[in-house]
């Protein structure tokens, strides 16, 4: 690649900031609305390689959903029950805080509660156990027999689950740039980071237009992290998901986001019409990961095949739309984070695992305290890298 002697020019050698923030997506920008928020001196630059929200976090479904699995009690035997508690108080400090601290109407939020239903009869018993467990946190929370799922959808076919009433969903790409906008940092982008090394008074940053030198640096690469720093592929790997829109239906049948079939399918209907339809990875495990953004036909067909069984009176719409994201699995499930070696006071966090949106809202106030030195804030243990599985060569997501 060749560059002119204009765009040398107009290029941003040697920028300097008090933090750099690595990825413009939801756990980038949160951070940087944080670090903002509780130190409003600071100078920071956000780099991006793309646009902002180019990554998966301007490809989900915008749900923002409890837990690690919105299933309490798959949660808790995956991760026992005192630290599910904490993940599902930490998820909700996430959704209390967006409505609390930002303005909702600017994501388009949705204050729908979600509806986590069940696709075989084990899932929909485990789920009607959660309830006392979950009321007894003070979460509040209602199930629905397999008749009231179908009322309450003008669906059919579906069995019986949860109705969340603190659930809800927003437009990803609008908080993302809200959040950047909030932050009031330098942000950069078309500024991929090709490498870090430390240097005097922190890091030095290399971007093909220039270098970025920073006190302390925060990596939000999600999937892409690896790349950047190849030890952390023992903690991040790229999976794929697919989604698919709708012309607008009307009218409207799906009242709240709907999380089914242990969350491998979900679906939401716009106040416009538009059905947006996601998941059926796990019929497709082999061919689903990597980097690749392409879609289907394979799994393109089950998503609608699962619009089709549960809304017959979907038949005949029209997709619009159909695209893939990479998001960033961890060995467990759960978000992890970590200092960077050999960088003293920087970070990465990555591994959210198809939730990001549920925790990311609060993990960048976490990531923000902990890059302005408090030493242990809440959280943290709940997703410091110490201790916690790896993946091998052998295992897959
Ligand atoms: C189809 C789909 C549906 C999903 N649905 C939901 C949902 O409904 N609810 C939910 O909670 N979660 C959902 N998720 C997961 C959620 O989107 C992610 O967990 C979350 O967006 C991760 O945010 P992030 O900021 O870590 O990563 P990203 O949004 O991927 O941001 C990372 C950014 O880093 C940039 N980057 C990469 N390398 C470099 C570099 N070297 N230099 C500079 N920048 C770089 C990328 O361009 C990217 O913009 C879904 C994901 C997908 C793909």
């Amino acid at each position: 690649m060749t560059r002119s002697f204009w765009q040398r020019r107009h290029q941003v050698a040697d920028r300097v900031a008090d933090v750099a923030i690595v990825g413009g997506g939801i756990i980038g920008c949160a951070t940087a609305f944080w670090l903002h928020r509780l130190c409003p001196h600071l100078r920071l630059i956000l780099l991006e390689a793309r646009a902002l929200a180019e990554g998966a976090s301007g490809r989900n479904a915008g749900f923002i959903l409890p837990g690690a699995s919105a299933d309490f009690l798959k949660d808790c035997s995956r991760y026992g029950e005192a630290r599910t508690r904490r993940l599902w108080q930490f998820t909700r400090e996430n959704r209390n805080l967006l409505l609390r601290e930002l303005d909702p109407a600017a994501f388009d939020w949705e204050d729908s509660g979600a509806l986590i239903v069940a696709g075989s009869a084990e899932e929909e018993k485990r789920l009607q156990e959660a309830v006392a467990l979950l009321r007894s946190d003070g979460i509040p929370v209602i199930f629905l027999t397999a008749a009231e799922v179908n009322r309450r959808l003008q669906a059919r076919g579906y069995r019986g689950g949860l109705y969340l009433p603190e659930g809800g969903c927003l437009d990803p790409v609008a908080l993302v740039r809200h959040l950047a906008a909030r932050s009031e940092a330098t942000v950069l982008t078309h500024h991929p980071v090709l490498a870090l090394s430390p240097c005097s008074g922190g890091v030095l940053l290399e971007t093909p237009y220039g270098v970025v030198r920073a006190g302390q640096v925060l990596l939000a690469l999600n999937a892409y992290l690896p790349r950047l720093l190849p030890e952390t592929a023992a903690y991040v790997r790229p999976v794929r998901a697919q989604m698919l829109a709708t012309e607008p239906a009307r009218p409207r049948w799906v009242p709240c986001p709907v999380y089914s079939h242990d969350g491998f399918f979900y679906l939401r209907q716009l106040s416009d019409g538009t059905l947006l339809v996601g998941g059926a990875r796990h019929l497709h495990l082999e061919e689903e990961v990597g980097y690749e953004d392409v879609t289907t036909e394979a799994l393109q067909a089950d998503l609608e095949r699962y619009l089709h069984a549960y809304f017959p009176q979907s038949e005949g719409l029209q997709v619009h739309c159909r695209w893939s994201g990479t998001m960033g699995f961890s060995p467990d499930g759960l978000p992890v984070v970590s200092q960077i070696s050999g960088l003293d006071g920087s970070y990465w966090a990555a591994g959210f695992t198809g939730h990001g949106m549920g925790y990311g809202f609060r993990m960048g106030r976490l990531l923000a305290e902990l890059l302005l030195g408090r030493p242990c804030p809440e959280g943290y243990d709940l997703f410091a890298c110490n201790g916690r599985p790896a993946f091998t060569l052998e295992t897959t997501p």
